[in-house]
């Protein structure tokens, strides 16, 4: 049961193979056979059986949306009514929600089952999980490689079945790189797509919820439920949504893909390029026609980048202060002592290492040099993808340049870490969306292939990857043992 695919699972449902209640037990089973992988926060066994129940019988009813009894995770960056909602980090480990995300409300309003929150990076601040406040992820692969940040626990519980989908979000890479690492496929919609209200702010200009599944075709009909307009958030698009998977069958001939020289330049791993290629040649089979384009300003992206989230950031944790909720020191002295001790004592060491560049970067004096710039920046990069989306239908390239790294290998070396980001950050800048999918394996570690689409070209994306996910099985790989 645990193979099947939302599709599948829908179908076993109302045939009456199985019930909600007993799929989500399957569930819960796995999650704990497989603790180790510690992809899991918080499991809500309780409340999950409950909503399964209830599932049950509208499905009995008749007319139940497709969702209805699927067990799905939410990354724990969603805030979850009445459930600890923690950002993966200490300063909430005692935060208990007092309402729901727009994106849960949407979940459960399509019956869909929670089995609880995943495991992230702290503040969604990272590329390994490491950073987490609840220990690192493994990469069901290979245990002693991470499983990607931020969004670690839930590329994890995908690809170890611990889960039939899992949301995620996406301020630099978050949902690509961990799907590439663990061999899944993960969307990070157009900037604006899906709501972010209750979803915990990073850097809320590039912050953007999505996707985490195993193939596009399940990505399709969860973005169904997550996007849309939302009164509630006051970035997000008022546009039509429109059916994603009846879009997934349209013929890729003629469709251009442009592959940036930048992306593929002599700094790209040499046995990632080969996957990659293959992959493109598939592509090519399809009625695909390849041009080689030129985008120069990538190279100034993870700069800009860093100014920019770090700034944001520094604005956004400053309500983390002690008084309104989350931790507080044990008998503060005064109200400074109390401001910093709780925020000295709860926040980790790379969300403090973001706070203070932000920071810096925003005090008077260093705003032109620092801000100003990025934005500019910023501003380019953009313009770079327009100009080069006006030639092409959509863009391909890496998602990271290396497979999975081992667990403690980068954490010394911040440097090093957001290197990691380096083919992921610039469409966050461009606010485009993007997706990874599983392309082959170096070493028995999955590969991911980036394409990038055109604003609220989602539909258009998801047929591109689903195309190739119907004359290759690598997204159907399961890592052994599970
Ligand atoms: N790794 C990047 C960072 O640490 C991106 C994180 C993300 O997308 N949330 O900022």
């Amino acid at each position: 049961m645990h193979n099947k695919t939302i599709t599948e699972l829908a179908q076993s449902l109302r045939a009456n193979d199985i019930s909600s209640v007993e799929l989500t037990q399957i569930y819960f089973d796995r999650i704990k056979q497989y603790g180790s992988l510690n992809s899991y926060i918080t499991v809500t066994e309780k409340q999950a059986l409950a909503d399964a129940h209830a599932a049950d019988k509208r499905l009995k009813a008749g007319n139940a949306p497709i969702l209805t009894g699927i067990p799905l995770a939410q990354k724990d960056i969603f805030c979850t009514e009445g459930i600890k909602t923690s950002c993966g980090s200490k300063m909430l480990d005692n935060f208990i929600a007092p309402y729901n995300a727009t994106v849960i409300e949407k979940f459960n309003a399509a019956g869909a089952v929670m089995l609880g929150k995943l495991n992230m990076d702290e503040f969604a601040m990272g590329s390994s999980n490491e950073t987490s406040f609840y220990g690192h992820v493994q990469n069901p692969w290979d245990n002693n490689t991470v499983a990607g940040g931020s969004s670690g626990g839930s590329a994890a519980a995908v690809a170890a079945r611990l889960a039939v989908a899992t949301t995620g979000t996406d301020t630099g890479g978050s949902i690509r790189q961990p799907a590439s690492f663990c061999g899944i496929t993960g969307l990070k919609p157009t900037y604006g797509r899906v709501s972010r209200y209750g979803m915990i702010a990073y850097a809320s200009s590039l912050d953007q919820g999505g996707t985490m599944t195993r193939s596009a075709e399940d990505s399709a009909i969860l973005l169904q439920v997550m996007a849309g307009f939302d009164e509630k958030d006051s970035t997000s698009a008022n546009k039509i949504v429109p059916d994603y998977s009846k879009n997934l069958n349209q013929s890729l001939k003629g469709l251009k893909i442009g592959l940036p020289k930048e992306f593929f330049s002599e700094d790209l791993n040499v046995d990632i390029a080969a996957t990659l290629l293959a992959a493109i040649d598939e592509y090519k089979k399809l009625g695909a026609e390849i041009k080689e384009i030129s985008m120069p300003m990538l190279k100034y992206a993870i700069p800009a980048y860093y100014v920019i989230a770090s700034a944001e950031c520094s604005a956004n944790l400053s309500r983390f202060d002690g008084v309104r909720y989350g931790y507080r020191c044990d008998n503060p002295e005064d109200l400074n002592d109390l401001y910093t001790r709780s925020r000295g004592e709860a926040f980790g060491a790379e969300v403090k290492r973001r706070i203070l560049m932000g920071t810096y970067a925003l005090s008077a004096g260093y705003y032109d040099a620092y801000y100003i710039k990025a934005q500019k920046t910023r501003r380019l990069i953009a313009e770079d993808f327009k100009k080069t989306l006006n030639e092409v239908d959509v863009l391909m390239g890496p998602v990271t340049p290396s497979t999975a790294f081992g667990i403690g290998e980068k954490t010394n070396d911040p440097i090093q870490m957001y290197l990691a980001d380096i083919y992921t950050i610039a469409i966050n800048l461009a606010g485009l969306p993007a997706m990874s999918i599983p392309t082959g394996f170096i070493d028995k570690k999955p590969v991911g292939l980036q394409i990038i689409g055109n604003y609220f070209e989602e539909a258009q994306l998801l047929n591109v990857a689903h195309q190739y996910q119907q004359v290759t099985d690598w997204h159907q790989q399961i890592p052994k043992g599970y």
